[in-house]
């Protein structure tokens, strides 16, 4: 470029105003969600407390919300649930038509307010908020170099490192290249919401890793990680953000610029979020988790099916992919019956963060207890999402046959979980993972069932109508789309490397 700068257009890409035509691993793991509305005829504040609480599965460790009325920005952010984070007169006092919000997923180990969100920082030419879903790799090398150009940081999270690299761009560039220049320096999973002063963006990791969707309500847009928080507030889905696209709600309410800042060979959604993460009624990347969940339970009997007296969900996980089991079954004939063999206690939360494995498996017995009704004397099919450490299988076996199962056969609708995620999904260490160095056979033998089925992951693709290279499967692979310190990198996305700083 003759003036050395990005070549950006200086126009969007697309342009959406009013209605739907368009024209125009270091820090802590953030599996978080994201939200951002620009409005005109009222607060934010509202909107966005709701859109948190449509939110809530994606994070409960803290819930923030950041609002700018035109003068300033206002801001409260607090530990613990959404219900509990706000009370009417933080609300209240959260003045302007502007905001983006955050919730942040639990990790274990320490629970510190200085990784809290919306990160929010103030510089030369304006005041920024950020919200982050996602993981950097390459973190803490643009956190030395900003250190060295005199940053000072006052936490270990990759937002802080973001906006402090966004801020910094901004004194040289106008708001989309700035964005642009910070996309190409950070280097792995991101779903952001981010306000300069009172304009409101969403940008996507140029592999779509997390989601992101925009929603338009009857006086403005919202930004968010699941289509289930425009629904809370009454609004309607236009579509997902794409990978790599900088989007800019236009602040009087009335569309959004679009700019598609990087474009991939590849996309690399994560097939967990179908599987486990994401609210069965939000629809990601186009589809309807639910549906996706039911197809991948009926592809689970096509591949491994066995007909017992009675299929049963764990709760909440398993209940879309053994419905969906249970029907391809009749379908084919089958006389397995769907049932709810298991109850669940919605009062105990976060077993899977527990620190302890004693913690872990008590926790499981807490959570769950079996129907006897639906089991005593029975072959019994268990279907859950996932096996990660294999806590809750080997618990569940155990109480169905002591509850007089004749038979407990295990089916999951996800493969075998056998290395980590780096890209903010918690997942434990390899050496937690019980599919790390198992085959499928010995870890039956381990949870004691019966029989266990894993889906393949070319189902997976199928049932997600993706591609398999446009998946990131890194957690069942142990191949990356980003490269990751020590990890293989998967070759189909050889054209994601880490910036050169
Ligand atoms: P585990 O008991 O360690 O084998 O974990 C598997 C159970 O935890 C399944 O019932 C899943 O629905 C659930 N699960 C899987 N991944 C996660 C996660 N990242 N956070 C919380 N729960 C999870």
């Amino acid at each position: 470029m003759p003036d050395g700068r990005d070549p950006v257009p200086s126009s969007p890409t697309e342009n959406a105003n009013s209605g739907r035509s368009e024209t125009a691993l270091s820090g802590p793991t953030e599996k978080c969600g994201v939200v951002g509305v620009s409005l005109t005829e009222r607060d934010a504040a509202r909107p966005l407390y709701y859109s948190l609480y449509a939110l809530q599965h994606r994070g409960q460790e803290s819930a923030g919300i950041v609002t700018h009325d035109g003068f300033q920005q206002h801001d409260h952010v607090e530990m613990g649930l959404v219900g509990d984070a706000f009370t009417e007169d933080d609300i209240e006092s959260l003045r302007g038509s502007a905001g983006i919000g955050h919730v942040r997923y639990p990790t274990a180990g320490s629970v510190d307010k200085s990784c809290a969100q919306p990160f929010t920082v103030s510089f030369r030419s304006g005041a920024l908020g950020l919200s982050h879903n996602g993981n950097l790799v390459n973190a803490d090398e643009v956190r030395d170099e900003l250190a060295a150009e005199g940053h000072a940081f006052t936490s270990d999270g990759d937002t802080e490192v973001i906006a402090h690299d966004l801020a910094r761009n901004l004194l040289e560039e106008d708001l989309v290249r700035a964005v642009k220049r910070t996309m190409g320096r950070i280097h792995g999973s991101y779903s952001l919401t981010i306000m300069q002063d009172d304009t409101v963006l969403g940008v996507r990791d140029p592999e779509g890793n997390r989601p992101l969707c925009i929603g338009e309500l009857d006086d403005g847009y919202v930004v968010a990680s699941e289509s289930a928080a425009i629904d809370t507030l009454d609004g309607e889905l236009v579509r997902d953000v794409r990978p790599g696209e900088l989007v800019v709600l236009q602040p009087d309410g009335e569309g959004f610029d679009s700019y598609q800042l990087f474009e991939r060979e590849h996309t690399a959604h994560c097939f967990f979020e179908h599987v486990y993460f994401a609210r069965p009624d939000s629809v990601i990347d186009g589809k309807l988790v639910y549906e996706v969940r039911r197809d991948l339970g009926r592809e689970l009997w096509a591949e491994s099916g066995i007909d017992t007296d009675v299929v049963m969900p764990v709760p909440d996980s398993g209940r879309a992919f053994a419905s969906g089991y249970a029907d391809a079954a009749q379908d084919d004939g089958a006389s397995v019956e769907f049932a709810e063999g298991l109850m669940k206690n919605r009062y105990v939360g976060r077993t899977f963060i527990m620190p302890t494995q004693d913690e872990r498996e008590r926790a499981v017995r807490l959570k769950l207890n079996p129907i006897k009704s639906t089991v005593e004397g029975k072959t019994v099919t268990l279907v859950d999402d996932s096996i990660v450490r294999g806590t809750t299988s080997t618990q569940l076996v155990q109480l169905l046959k002591d509850c007089g199962a004749a038979e407990v056969h295990m089916r999951i609708g996800a493969p075998p979980i056998a290395a980590p995620c780096y890209m903010g999904i918690n997942m434990a260490t390899r050496e937690e993972l019980i599919a790390a160095d198992r085959s499928t056979e010995e870890i039956r033998d381990e949870i004691e069932a019966d029989s266990l089925g894993y889906l393949s992951p070319d189902a997976v693709a199928a049932a997600l109508g993706e591609d398999r290279d446009d998946l990131c499967m890194g957690c069942v692979t142990g191949e990356y789309p980003y490269d990751i310190d020590g990890e293989e990198m998967d070759p189909a996305h050889a054209d994601n490397p880490r910036p050169e700083l």
